[in-house]
């Protein structure tokens, strides 16, 4: 019997959340009467969450078990697991308890009203740096700015969607998988439910500033040519100002006798038209390196074992990853 629910979780390193995840993610599961599946993806942690979800598995079947060959990130890891579930409706969720999971009956009320995607809007939230939500704040605004879709601002991963949508989702395929991007692109009809994100429960975040630079620019790059145009314009302008800065030195020679003026003015334009040239290169490597990336076609992510999904075994036989 295929599940009405399926609970998608990535796990890296979880060990400290995975008993009161699964305690408060089960409570509020009971309680909405639907049947249900969790399925765990560990994507290569070095604890022993993996033995922790085996030992879950044990007392009940309904846990289910992605085992990823290495890390590969959280993205990925929730499109393994999306491949996988096998409900009328799919919700990824944090095992952090980042996103509260007494808010599912509220996704799922939304979801029988007859919206295909229930997203979780973070009022506030809680434990975290100032910088972390400025930071937060300007991506959402900026990412809002430069691509053409409707990203809802302060909605992470945590959502509902329905059997149509994550089929439409599993068609997308590309390696650069900037999520958010892509649950927005897919459409349908969405709504949001606010809540309040609460600190994490236990651990630590595997997000740094870097990490969270590098995903700005993945979802730019991925949705937008934006940076590339900029450049496009910015080399107009630059030429055109330096036509007339040349009419204006001949002028200035010819017409005044002034001499030209020589080495300081030389050493700032040749280092600044370096400067643009070289980030311009750069601009253009991050799409190369990204066509680069695409054109080899690898498969997302591997399983190492896939534990209580037999009536998906022949999805899982083709290992259509
Ligand atoms: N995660 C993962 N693979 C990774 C990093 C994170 O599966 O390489 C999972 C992690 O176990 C958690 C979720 O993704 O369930 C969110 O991670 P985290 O709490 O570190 O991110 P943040 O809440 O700071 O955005
Ligand atoms: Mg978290």
């Amino acid at each position: 019997m295929k599940p009405q629910l399926s609970i998608v979780v990535p796990m890296y390193n979880e060990s400290a959340n995975i008993g009161s995840f699964y305690e408060r993610v089960t409570r509020v599961l009971e309680g909405t009467g639907y049947s249900y599946e969790i399925i765990c993806v560990n994507d290569g942690s070095r604890d022993n969450t993996l033995e922790l979800l085996k030992e879950l598995r044990r007392k009940d079947t309904r846990v289910k078990i992605i085992d990823l060959s290495r890390n590969f990130g959280k993205e990925v890891a929730m499109t393994a697991g999306l491949d996988f579930a096998a409900g009328e409706a799919v919700i990824p969720i944090d095992a952090d308890l980042q996103d509260p999971p007494e808010l599912i009956p509220q996704l799922i009320d939304k979801w029988q009203e007859g919206y295909d995607v229930v997203y979780a809007t973070r009022l506030r939230r809680e434990g975290e740096s100032g910088l972390k939500k400025l930071t937060a704040h300007l991506f959402y605004r900026l990412i809002r700015r430069l691509t053409p879709i409707d990203i809802p601002a302060d909605t992470g991963d945590f959502r509902l969607m329905s059997r149509q949508v994550v089929d439409a989702l599993r068609l997308l395929r590309e390696r650069h998988r900037f999520m958010k991007g892509l649950f927005s692109w897919v459409g349908f009809s969405q709504a949001g439910v606010p809540y309040l994100r609460d600190p994490r429960h236990a651990g630590r975040s595997k997000f740094n500033y870097w990490k969270l630079w590098n995903f700005a620019i993945e979802g730019i790059t991925s949705f937008s040519f934006l940076p590339l145009q900029v450049f496009t314009y910015l080399g107009f302008f630059i030429a055109s100002a330096a036509f007339l800065f040349a009419l204006y030195l001949i002028g200035d020679k010819f017409i005044n006798g002034n001499p030209v003026p020589g080495y300081p003015s030389l050493m700032v334009t040749i280092l600044f038209f370096g400067g643009i040239q070289l980030i311009t290169l750069g601009v253009i490597g991050e799409y190369i390196g990204r066509i680069y990336n695409e054109s080899k076609r690898r498969p997302l992510y591997l399983v190492r074992d896939a534990i209580g999904f037999d009536y998906q075994s022949a999805r899982w036989n083709r290992r259509e990853v």
